[in-house]
């Protein structure tokens, strides 16, 4: 149980826990830079050793996240994928993994590139279909499944509680990728998941100034010391910086993703009526194929992210992208800035089924009525 127990995410979230300098009463935590700590006079450890094993700000970060997906442990990485595939590494040769499609394509990648030459085994099914997710997991050999919700790009909303439901009955962990939804919207561990993943560059740092990523479990397992030692062994701790900068823009996280929340809608109700649009992607429409499963999951909104068909096709996309001046032309998701891309370039050689046309867009905290306007003289040059 938290010892936070009776104070709301918001307010912890904002304070950072409530963290104080013991000795100046600073209400803001120091960098500490160091690597190396020195050892007690009896020369017992103290809590921090070496900073590939942790360090005081990113511990601080971890502990924020924690509380906020309401996890028994957090661990910070140098960059959201470092943590993505940490499970993977911690896995042992012959054990199966199922992985939904559409993900974020750097998963997809990792598991196309590394995963057989490690010994794993991969199965993959459509993000979504819980069937399919069914028969996708070989019981007793497949160790993880690996979900995203809603998922890049096509954002699509899968069912954690049922999902859970079917992964442990075929004895397996569920992973959840909830970069998108962020725990302001969704609550990955209390539907049920065993880890939740978060690419911290994105909603948590806020601000696209910062890499990192985290994950956090609902119980502290053998198989999670060993995705510690993983991180430790294989370097890719969080630095100090790094650490201070998430921690900062976690203290705004819940104001930036109500107000993201807010503009999404508008815009994507402004793509939906637009007579050059094939095709809005966004659960916050009611017209919207995972509409009814994403208003009983997440709490709140919808989230920043949507994507959209232009009608036309690769070359028309791209135009609409050139085009405009407020949303910046940039991959990336989950900042205070508006970005826009045109998807398939950005996924460069990876296999996807992204549609040609596809723009995605992280909606940021601007005035909705600058994107709308943007995104009205873009779609006029097409
Ligand atoms: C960006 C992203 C990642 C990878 O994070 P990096 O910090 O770029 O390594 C993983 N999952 C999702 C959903 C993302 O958007």
């Amino acid at each position: 149980m938290s010892k936070y127990d009776n104070l709301d995410p918001r307010t912890l979230a904002a304070q950072a826990l409530g963290w104080e300098d013991p000795s100046t009463g600073a209400v803001v935590p120091p960098v500490q830079f160091a690597t190396t700590f020195t050892r007690l006079p009896d020369h017992g450890q103290r809590e921090y050793f070496y900073a590939r094993y942790g360090s005081p700000n990113a511990v601080h970060a971890e502990a924020v996240l924690a509380e906020l997906e309401g996890a028994a442990a957090a661990l910070s990485f140098a960059s959201g994928l470092a943590a993505c595939t940490a499970p993977f590494h911690a896995l042992m040769q012959g054990d199966h993994v199922v992985c939904a499609k559409p993900v974020y394509h750097g998963v997809i990648a990792w598991l196309e590139e590394f995963a057989e030459a490690r010994g794993l085994e991969v199965g993959y099914f459509a993000n979504g279909d819980l069937d399919a997710l069914k028969a996708a997991i070989i019981p007793g050999r497949t160790k993880i499944v690996w979900l995203e919700s809603p998922a890049n790009p096509m954002w699509s909303v899968i069912d954690i509680a049922a999902a859970a439901k079917i992964v442990h009955e075929g004895g397996a962990l569920l992973a959840i990728d909830s970069t998108c939804a962020t725990p302001v919207l969704t609550k990955p561990l209390e539907l049920g998941a065993d880890i939740v993943c978060h690419a911290a560059t994105k909603y948590l740092g806020g601000h696209s100034d910062v890499l990192a990523g985290m994950l956090a479990t609902r119980e502290v397992t053998d198989f999670w010391r060993r995705i510690e030692d993983h991180r430790r062994l294989a370097g890719s701790t969080l630095g100090a910086m790094e650490a201070y900068l998430l921690t900062r823009g976690m203290r705004t996280l819940f104001l930036r993703v109500e107000r993201q929340c807010a503009n999404a809608m508008k815009v994507a109700e402004y793509l939906a009526a637009h007579p050059k649009v094939a095709r809005v992607r966004y659960p916050g429409l009611k017209s919207d194929p995972y509409h009814a499963i994403a208003a009983k999951q997440m709490q709140g909104g919808f989230g920043g992210m949507l994507s959209f068909e232009p009608k036309g096709g690769r070359e028309e996309a791209i135009r609409v992208v050139t085009s405009c001046k407020v949303f910046k032309a940039a991959t990336s998701l989950g900042g205070v800035e508006s970005l826009i891309e045109h998807r398939r370039t950005s996924e460069g050689k990876t296999k996807t089924d992204t549609p040609e046309a596809l723009i995605r867009i992280s909606v940021g905290i601007e005035a909705a009525e600058d994107l709308i306007a943007d995104l009205d003289a873009a779609l006029a040059r097409i």
